[in-house]
């Protein structure tokens, strides 16, 4: 693998200890230690305290006010004008993929820490006898469940290249996908930028290199202005994905240095950096090889994508704008048509 994308690297052994450090949206650079969950940080209980974000008992697991809902639909929508005029084929998938999906794409080598799989009892009377037995004795039940061939989604766009792969040869001009998701990865966390279970949605671009590359530098100027529009202070930067294992260091050191990632962040957190709002990610003919995605002329499609993370876009405006909306500047209101 030599192009990473949105968290998904090149084979690195996952044997060592993990590196530390920060990410540059200040998350924990790498895992494969037991995640240490501290107490809820200041800006979660001021959410969970205004009724926006509602707690589960589980960090990073969240429910969603209609306020807060509401702030997501207005910010899709946003995004959704923003982008009408680039023409791109609309797709929406369920936040899973096929499991054969996700061992053929890589992120299993980068990402083993973060990956969710869906499991679930296939067994017969006795077993779900037994199944009951240890949830009654406080036993661990899961062991009586079976993987299933659905895995969680890490990112919106993984469906994307095998769904394009499948129809043939890219189009002479390649193609541009609008798609969104609930994503999940597995990081708990009590920084309410930080979630389990998120929804992100992407454009991406696959086609000629330089029409992908130009795609890429283009978005670079867009998310810039986007987050201008919405009033919110932003700095762009290189970045890196949080790759698993020592050699993950090494993978993440060379993500950097070849621009591979961007990443646009917003101050949202007092203290560990600013957070990745929206992330530019160049794969080059990664997926093209991954999935057989070929140009017109028969090539490894190249490709890239932007993600925006709709619920670090909400929170940055709560943060920066207030946690009333309705009392936020008039021209966000106007942006937004709230
Ligand atoms: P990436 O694939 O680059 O890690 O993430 C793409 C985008 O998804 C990020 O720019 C960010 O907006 C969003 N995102 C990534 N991780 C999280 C997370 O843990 N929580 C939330 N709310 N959004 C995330
Ligand atoms: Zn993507």
């Amino acid at each position: 693998m030599t192009a990473p994308v949105d968290g998904l690297g090149p084979p690195v052994g996952a044997e060592a200890p993990p590196p530390s450090g920060l990410s540059p949206d200040g998350r924990e650079g790498s895992a494969g230690t037991a995640p240490t969950v501290g107490p809820a940080s200041d800006f979660l209980r001021d959410l969970t305290e205004a009724g926006l974000l509602l707690e589960t008992g589980v960090p990073g697991l969240y429910g969603r006010s209609a306020r807060f809902e509401a702030l997501i639909e207005r910010i899709d929508e946003f995004v959704s004008r923003r982008t009408a005029e680039d023409g791109a084929e609309r797709l929406r998938f369920p936040p899973a993929l096929p499991r054969r999906e996700l061992e053929r794409s890589g992120y299993l080598e980068g990402f083993p820490h973060l990956a969710g799989t869906v499991h679930a009892f296939t067994g017969d009377e006795r077993a779900h006898r037994a199944l009951l037995a240890d949830l009654e004795a406080g036993r661990d039940w899961t062991t009586r469940q079976r993987p299933t061939d659905v895995a969680l989604l890490p990112a919106a766009c993984y469906p994307v290249y095998p769904t394009l792969a499948a129809r043939g040869p890219l189009p002479e001009r390649g193609a541009l996908v609008d798609v969104a998701s609930w994503c999940f990865r597995h990081e708990p966390s009590r920084e309410p930028t930080r979630l389990q279970f998120f929804r992100m949605r992407e454009q991406v671009r696959i086609g000629e290199p330089e029409a992908v590359r130009a795609f890429r530098d283009d978005w670079l100027e867009r998310g810039r202005r986007l987050i201008d529009e919405l009033a919110l202070p932003c700095t762009i930067t290189t970045a890196h994905d949080p790759f698993f294992g020592r050699g993950g260091r090494m993978m993440a050191a060379s993500q950097k240095e070849q621009g591979l990632k961007f990443e646009l962040l917003v101050p949202i957190l007092d203290g560990g950096g600013p957070t990745a709002c929206l992330s530019f990610n160049w794969h080059r003919d990664r997926f093209g090889r991954t999935f057989g995605l070929r140009t017109a002329r028969g090539e490894p499609a190249h490709s890239a994508c932007v993600g925006i993370g709709l619920e670090r876009l909400a929170l940055a405006l709560l943060r920066h704008h207030g946690l009333e909306p309705e009392r936020w500047p008039r021209a966000v209101r106007a942006l937004l048509g709230s």
